[in-house]
């Protein structure tokens, strides 16, 4: 067991690293450490994550209340006690703003699962919790479906991330593991398409997860293998092929649940794209998100901009004859 002091040079390090890898901004995101006793070790208010000594951080007990250290305790306690009280396994929590996951929290649309192997086996499917506004206990309390469903990282709508974990280390492991995971989601649908794992491939990597005595609902059979209500959402939103849904292709691969395919290596002919500028508008819960449909509407603003400017141009040349 490390010590308190070792405890707060670890927390001084991972908030450089929080800092350094850009999940946060100026004096965003926070952490927090269980010290056993009724003991907790939070970052302060108003530093940055990137410049913390050991002697800036704050000690509260169960309730949140401040019982050491020199600066007010970050403001969004509550989030991280309610993790503690509810998962006793844990005694590390991180909260950052990483901008690929974060993307995703503020399209509202869910992270799709069964992708990539390392992020099955170590974070798993990561739910997005509803808005509401931070540091109180309402906001604390959006997380407490996933906790109670195993989640260890879960993405909060319109704000960041908060990950957790038996120690500091494998907690901000999860954040890193999450932002690349969706760093390399939008790269790929840039290059043209996202390829989703065969069930049979998935439910290896269950029984790998398993072996390695990492919790994960599916493995008590809770829940879809490889959906998430609104991974369609991301999924067709850039998309410009058509999306088959539970095929396979002549090789075998598996489609997965809707994920646009790429060519077939055996050359068969193609499914055509329903419409050049993308199948379907996107929209989550009756907001309208960067997708198809406002691509389609820049452009037509664009073409009358040049239409006008054409009649403007050709009005001062008759006008000047
Ligand atoms: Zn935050």
């Amino acid at each position: 067991m490390m010590s308190e002091w070792e405890l707060k040079r670890q927390m001084c390090e991972i908030g450089r690293r929080i800092y350094q890898s850009g999940f946060v901004a100026a004096n965003d995101g926070n952490i927090s450490v269980r010290a056993g006793n009724g003991r907790y070790l939070c970052t302060p208010t108003g530093v940055s994550k990137g410049f913390l000594k050991p002697t800036d951080i704050a000690v509260v007990n169960d309730a949140g209340k401040q019982v050491e250290g020199a600066i007010p305790r970050t403001s969004e306690i509550l989030l991280h006690l309610e993790i503690f009280h509810e998962l006793d396994w844990v005694n590390a929590v991180v909260h950052a703003h990483p901008p690929h996951a974060t993307a995703f929290a503020v399209a509202g649309i869910d992270v799709p699962s069964c992708i990539l192997p390392e992020v099955e086996i170590f974070i798993g499917q990561v739910p997005l919790a509803e808005y509401d506004t931070p540091g109180g206990k309402d906001f604390a309390e959006t997380i407490l479906p996933y906790l109670r469903n195993k989640a260890n990282t879960i993405l909060l709508a319109n704000h960041g991330a908060v990950a957790c974990d038996s120690t500091l280390e494998k907690a901000y492991y999860h954040m890193e593991t999450l932002d690349m995971y969706c760093r390399i989601l939008l790269l790929s649908k840039e290059i043209g398409s996202v390829q989703q794992l065969p069930d049979q491939k998935v439910r290896e990597l269950m029984d790998l997860k398993k072996q390695m005595g990492i919790a994960d609902p599916r493995l008590d059979g809770d829940g879809e293998l490889c959906s998430l209500s609104g991974s369609d959402e991301f999924l067709r939103g850039f998309s410009t092929r058509a999306i088959p849904q539970h095929t396979a292709d002549s090789n075998g691969h598996g489609r997965g649940n809707g994920i646009a395919g790429l060519p077939s290596q055996a050359g068969e002919p193609q499914p055509i794209p329903a419409s050049p500028t993308g199948p379907f508008p996107a929209v989550v819960a009756g907001r309208s998100i960067a997708g198809s449909s406002s691509t389609t509407a820049q452009r037509r603003a664009a073409d009358d901009e040049i239409e006008r400017l054409v009649q403007l141009i050709t009005d001062q040349i008759v006008a000047g004859s």
